[in-house]
């Protein structure tokens, strides 16, 4: 008997097995059946989609084995229907999935992209179902017009093939079956009602409208009458009506898109490719197609997206941007050895003539051809987005990609010092003139610049808020003059790499002696000297006061409303920067600040009639603490700051009383 049974298994003939899908999966098949019902369709660009993975991968794979085709060595996708049993079934001959393969990607498993994708979901239909391709779920689209799938498949080289079948309500089935050709079969058992499906002519709208750049041949049978006909008018060896042997053809255009001229394409041909190979469901913002030639030969066709990533920002995440081909032949999507890091959110194509087609990862690593490609094609992209900032008519296209891509391409700056100027170039900053989304440009920073004035300046903060209401802007504001408000992350680095632009040095307002240049008078600097000279003894009584907190006491030329702020060093970090890296887990040494006064003000002048030691000491320590906390930071001892300023506080009322 038991000779039986493994008789039996080994013919495929086993009982299937049930698994529950993983809880997300299951929530996501829900949503898909019951929400995205507007925008069914989908699921024929999917499945297209993934068909034409797997014929990617078969090549790929079977550059270094052949015998993966199995002496079926012409690529195909196809897709046929059944009207009496209600199927369409969309097939190739792809490298296909082992029976783990199958578990893995169309079953239980956890996919990063799955929690994330619900997270994300507006409750708006269309704009939920325009976020499936992105988060790698597009087998589940399937579901949207199916009550059940199948899915048959055989890895090339396998001698069994799998069968999974669900109904897309928890769990699936799964089951060895034999399966001669290599390759996947995705059968979709239509819910009522979907029976436009069932027609040729529907089918054939979805693959042009969707998937006509496919670089594989999509075959369809030739409708019935057409056969007819075609037999009718051909030969006398045509049988009688009976028997007629299906005629296959091809339905979509077929050649990838890259390799024709740009002027046989219409913007509407990229714009479709785009959304086929780069799984997003709307328009890219942007695009350029070139031919490079010279000692380097290669096709590019590269895409600015219309939103971010999800994990834009994830630093695990694998950044699928831009496709590596050998004349034509899928290599690899390992974005960052064809684009910078900064750039990770550009996508499409390169396709090379030199790489040998053997080409091995390894190699690849280092290879001299590619890193001639990816400077190439960085300066393209650089090239396409200095263009789109330059067009006037394409001011709310560059807003959008500001706003959504603004930090990662700021990362350039930092990355990339070759094309630093360029990239410095593209960038926007909020300023204390200009405080919407996305802001001004440095160019136009310049040309607006005050009289006299020969810097660039700037601040950093954590906030908008804290920016803006910084001491330190106070004498900025007063003489009009301009000050870039930096509030991202990676601000700090960018100014630490960018010290100059077009000549002029970038200055932040709260580091070093402040000199405004010729932005201040004669007049105003004698001013300022006199001040100096009659604070000599003030200054010094307040540093006594502080001792190791403060560097030097001095007036200052910043403050106009303020008594006091505090300063960093000309070359030493900002007090932001430090609070940064203290928050990023960083040792710091203590910086310590220089104080700056503001002898005009009530209170440096109360301060300065002020005797008593005691109350000198603790009225300097207020003085302090509160500039500590005005540009956002934290106090060593809070609470001592607290009744500080509650003995002040009764102090006044008491005199007041
Ligand atoms: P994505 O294509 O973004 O990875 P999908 O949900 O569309 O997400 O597909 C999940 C995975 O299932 C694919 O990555 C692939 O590994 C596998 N798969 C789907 N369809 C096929 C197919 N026709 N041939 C081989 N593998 C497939
Ligand atoms: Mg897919």
């Amino acid at each position: 008997m038991s000779q039986t049974k493994s008789d039996a298994n080994s013919a495929g003939q086993a009982e299937p097995e049930t698994h529950g899908f993983q809880a997300e999966v299951k929530q996501l098949l829900q949503l898909m059946i019951h929400s995205m019902y507007s925008n069914k369709e989908v699921f024929a660009r999917e499945l297209i989609s993934n068909a034409s993975d797997a014929l990617d991968t078969l090549r790929f794979e079977g550059v270094k084995n052949d015998t993966l085709y199995e002496n079926d060595p012409n690529p195909q996708i196809w897709i046929d229907f059944d009207k009496e049993a209600g199927t369409v079934t969309i097939g190739d001959n792809g490298i296909g999935m082992t029976r783990d393969e199958v578990m893995e990607r169309i079953g239980t498993i956890a996919k990063s992209g799955t929690q994330a994708f619900l997270n994300s979901l507006s409750g708006d239909e269309k704009k939920d179902a325009q976020l499936i391709g992105q988060f790698g779920v597009g087998f589940y689209s399937s579901f949207i017009v199916s009550d059940h799938v199948t899915v048959e498949t055989r890895r090339g080289g396998e001698s069994t093939g799998v069968r999974w079948i669900s109904d897309g309500g928890g769990e699936y089935t799964i089951e060895e079956v034999a399966k001669p050709r290599r390759g996947t079969e995705v059968t979709l058992h239509l819910r009522e009602g979907e029976t436009e499906f069932l027609e040729s002519q529907r089918l054939r709208y979805l693959v042009t409208t969707y998937s006509d750049h496919v670089a594989f041949p999509i075959m369809m049978e030739q409708e019935q009458s057409e056969q007819a006909s075609d037999d009718d008018s051909e030969s006398e060896d045509s049988e009688p009506q009976t028997e007629q042997e299906p005629v296959w053809e091809q339905v979509n255009r077929g050649a990838p898109l890259w390799t024709q001229a740009k002027s046989e394409l219409a913007d509407e041909d990229y714009k479709e490719f785009y959304k086929h190979t780069c799984h997003d469901f709307e328009d890219p913002l942007t695009w350029t197609h070139n031919k490079v030639e010279g000692s380097q030969e290669y096709t590019s066709l590269l895409y600015i997206p219309k939103r971010a990533p999800f994990d834009l920002f994830d630093p695990q995440s694998k950044q699928h941007g831009v496709k590596l081909y050998v004349q034509r032949v899928f290599i690899m999507d390992d974005a960052e050895k064809l684009m910078p890091r900064y750039l990770r959110f550009v996508k499409g194509v390169i396709d090379s003539n030199d790489l040998p087609l053997n080409v091995s990862r390894e190699i690849l690593q280092s290879n001299r051809a590619l890193d001639k490609i990816r400077s190439g094609s960085t300066k393209k992209v650089l090239g396409l987005l200095e263009s789109m900032a330059k067009d006037e008519d394409e001011a709310d296209n560059y807003a959008t990609f500001w706003n959504e891509f603004g930090q990662v391409v700021k990362e350039g700056i930092v990355e990339d010092s070759e094309n630093r100027d360029k990239i410095a170039g593209l960038c926007r900053f909020r300023t204390t003139k200009e405080e919407s989304d996305p802001g001004v440009s440095l160019d136009t920073y310049i040309e607006r610049m005050a009289e006299g004035q020969d810097k660039i300046y700037y601040i950093t903060a954590d906030t908008m808020a804290e920016a803006k209401h910084s001491p330190h802007l106070e004498i900025f504001n007063k003489k009009d003059i301009e000050v870039l408000l930096l509030t991202d992350r990676v601000d700090e680095w960018v100014v630490a790499h960018l010290t100059e632009y077009e000549g002029k040095e970038l200055s932040s307002v709260a580091k070093g002696a402040l000199d405004l240049g010729e932005a201040e008078t004669e007049e105003e600097k004698k001013e300022h000297e006199k001040l100096e000279e009659e604070s000599k003894d003030l200054c010094e009584r307040i540093k006594n006061s502080l001792g190791e907190r403060v560097n030097e006491v001095r007036v200052t030329h910043r403050l106009t409303d303020s008594p006091a702020c505090l300063v960093a060093d000309e070359s030493g970090m900002s007090a932001h920067l430090e609070r940064i890296l203290k928050e990023a887990g960083q040792a710091m040494p203590n910086q310590t600040p220089h104080l700056e006064i503001n002898p005009t003000h009530p209170l440096v002048e109360k301060l300065a009639a002020e005797q008593a030691e005691d109350s000198m000491e603790s009225f300097s320590q207020l003085l302090f603490e509160q500039a500590v906390l005005a540009e956002g930071g934290e106090l060593d001892d809070p609470a001592t700051f607290v009744s500080r300023m509650n003995q002040m506080l009764l102090a006044v009322s008491k005199g007041a009383a």
